[in-house]
C-alpha cells in the first residue's frame, strides 16, 4: 500500500495530469494499492488568493479563504479521476470533507487531528484508486478549512499513517532533495538519503520541498517518505532516521529564507524585563519572531535586534515604535531587505570549526554578517539579501558539497 502525492507543477496541465494517470496505474499494476493525493494545478492557489487580495486587501485571511482555496485541489481530483477512468483504471475522487479529514478550527493553517480510516479503506477493498484533494480538511463544526501553503505534502503523510502505507512518495519537479535549491546553485546535488532531523530544519529555514508539518508527522510517526520526479524515473531521496544514515556528512545542506525582515531598537535601559517589554507587545499582535540578538553598550543601555515574517513587518514597526515611545527611546529602526541563510547538518555535532569556517567564508566573498543562531545541528546567519545567490554558491563550493567536490573545509 502507497501514499503518492503529485504537487502543483505535476498536475499543471491536462497533458501533464494525463501523464499521472499512465504513472498511477504503472504502480497499481505492479500490484501496489493507490491513494493519491493531489495539489491544485500550479499556479492556481495563488490566483485564488490573489482574487482575494482584491477584496480583502493584502494577506487576505479568515474562513471564506478556505472555502476558496479548496476549490484549487477539487478541481484536479475531479480530472485525474476522469484520466485514470477513461484509461479503465477504477477510481474514486474525494475531497477532505468527503474522507472526514479531521482538523482543528484554526482558518488557514489547521491541523489534522484524526482522519476516518474505514471510508478510504473500504475504496481499496473495493480495488479504487482513492483521489484525495490535499491541503484541506473539516472542523468539528462542519468548516472548510485548509493546512497552509504546501499542505498536500501533510494531507499525503497523514493518510500515509492513518492506512498503515509501506511509503509516502512526495512527486514534485525535482528528482529529490537537494544539497541546495538547484534553482540557485546549479551544482547542487541530489541526496539519496537525509535524516528527519536535518529535513525539518531545511524545511524550516526555508527549503519549500516539503512542508515543515510533513516531515513532523512522517519523524513522529515513523512514515518512510521519499521525494521523486514526477517527469523521469530515478530512486528520488529517502528521509530517514539517523540510525539508518549510511554515510555521516559533516554537512547535509544549504537552506535560505526570503521571508525575513529584522527590526532594532536602541538604547532602552539595560535591565530586568526589558527583553519581555519589547517582545510582549509583538507577541500580543500575533507577530512571530525568529533570532533575537541584544547588546549591551558602554552606557548601560541595550540595542535589541530580532526579525519577523515579512508580512509582518509595518505592523510589527509600528508596534515597535509604540514600545519604544513608552521606553523613552526613539531609535527604532528596520530593514525587509535580509534573508537568513543556513548550514544543516547532524554530523556537526561531532565536528568543530564549521561556524569559523562559514564566517571565513562569507568574509572573503566580502558579505557582511548581520546576526547569527545556531543549535546544534544548524548555523544561521543574516545577511544582505542581495548576497543571497553569491553566499549560498560560495558556501556550497567551500563546503564541498557538489558532486565529486572535495571538501575544502576537512581541516576544519
Ligand atoms: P510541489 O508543487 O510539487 O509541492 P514545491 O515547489 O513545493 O513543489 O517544491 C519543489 C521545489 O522546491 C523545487 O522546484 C525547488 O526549487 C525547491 N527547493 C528548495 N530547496 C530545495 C532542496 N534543498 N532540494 C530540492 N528542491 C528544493
Ligand atoms: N495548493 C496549495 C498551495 O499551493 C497546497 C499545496 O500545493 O500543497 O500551497
Ligand atoms: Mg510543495
Amino acid at each position: 500500500m502507497i501514499v503518492q502525492k503529485y504537487g502543483g507543477t505535476s498536475v499543471g496541465s491536462v497533458e501533464r495530469i494525463e501523464n499521472v494517470a499512465d504513472k498511477v496505474i504503472k504502480y497499481r499494476n505492479n500490484g501496489d494499492s493507490i491513494v493519491v493525493v493531489v495539489s491544485a494545478m500550479s499556479g492556481e492557489t495563488n490566483r485564488l488568493v490573489s482574487l482575494a487580495s482584491e477584496i480583502l486587501g493584502e494577506a487576505p485571511h479568515g474562513p471564506e479563504l478556505d472555502v476558496l482555496l479548496s476549490t484549487g485541489e477539487q478541481v484536479t481530483i475531479a480530472l485525474l479521476t476522469m484520466a485514470l477512468k477513461k484509461r479503465g483504471c477504477p477510481a474514486i475522487s474525494r475531497t477532505g470533507w468527503q474522507l472526514e479529514i479531521k482538523t482543528d478550527d484554526s482558518s488557514n493553517k489547521a491541523r489534522i487531528t484524526g482522519i476516518d480510516t474505514d471510508k478510504i479503506q473500504c475504496h481499496l477493498d473495493d480495488g479504487l484508486v482513492v483521489v484525495v484533494a490535499g491541503f484541506q480538511g473539516i472542523d468539528e463544526d462542519g468548516n472548510i478549512t485548509t493546512l497552509g501553503r504546501g499542505g498536500s505534502d501533510t494531507t499525503a503523510v497523514a493518510l500515509a499513517t492513518a492506512i498503515n502505507a509501506d511509503e509516502c512518495q512526495i512527486f514534485t519537479d525535482v528528482d529529490g532533495v537537494y544539497t541546495t535549491d538547484p534553482r540557485v546553485e546549479p551544482n547542487a546535488r541530489r541526496l539519496d538519503q537525509i535524516t528527519f532531523e536535518e529535513m525539518l530544519e531545511m524545511a524550516s529555514l526555508g527549503s519549500k520541498v516539503l512542508q515543515i508539518r510533513a516531515v513532523e508527522f512522517a519523524g513522529k510517526y515513523k512514515v518512510p517518505l521519499r521525494v521523486l520526479s514526477s517527469f523521469e524515473d530515478g530512486p528520488g531521496t529517502l528521509i530517514t532516521t539517523e540510525e539508518n544514515q549510511m554515510e555521516q556528512a559533516k554537512i547535509a545542506g544549504i537552506a535560505f529564507n526570503r521571508d525575513e525582515a529584522q527590526l532594532t531598537v536602541k538604547g532602552v535601559p539595560d535591565q530586568p524585563g526589558i527583553a519581555a517589554k519589547i517582545l510582549g507587545p509583538i507577541s500580543d499582535a500575533n507577530i512571530e519572531v525568529d533570532m533575537i540578538v541584544q547588546n549591551v553598550a558602554w552606557d548601560n543601555t541595550a540595542n535589541f535586534t530580532f526579525t519577523v515574517y515579512r508580512n509582518d513587518f509595518k505592523r510589527a514597526l509600528e508596534v515597535l515604535e509604540d514600545t519604544a515611545n513608552k521606553l523613552g527611546t526613539t531609535t527604532v529602526s528596520g530593514d525587509d531587505n535580509i534573508v537568513k541563510l543556513s548550514l544543516v547538518g547532524v554530523g556537526m555535532r561531532s565536528h568543530a570549526g564549521i561556524a569559523s569556517k562559514m564566517f571565513e567564508t562569507l568574509a572573503d566573498a566580502g558579505i557582511n554578517i548581520g546576526m547569527i543562531s545556531t543549535s546544534e545541528i544548524k548555523i544561521s546567519v543574516v545577511v544582505d539579501e542581495k548576497y543571497l545567490e553569491l553566499g549560498v554558491r560560495c558556501l556550497h563550493e567551500k563546503f564541498g558539497l557538489a558532486e565529486g567536490a572535495k571538501d575544502e573545509s576537512s581541516t576544519a
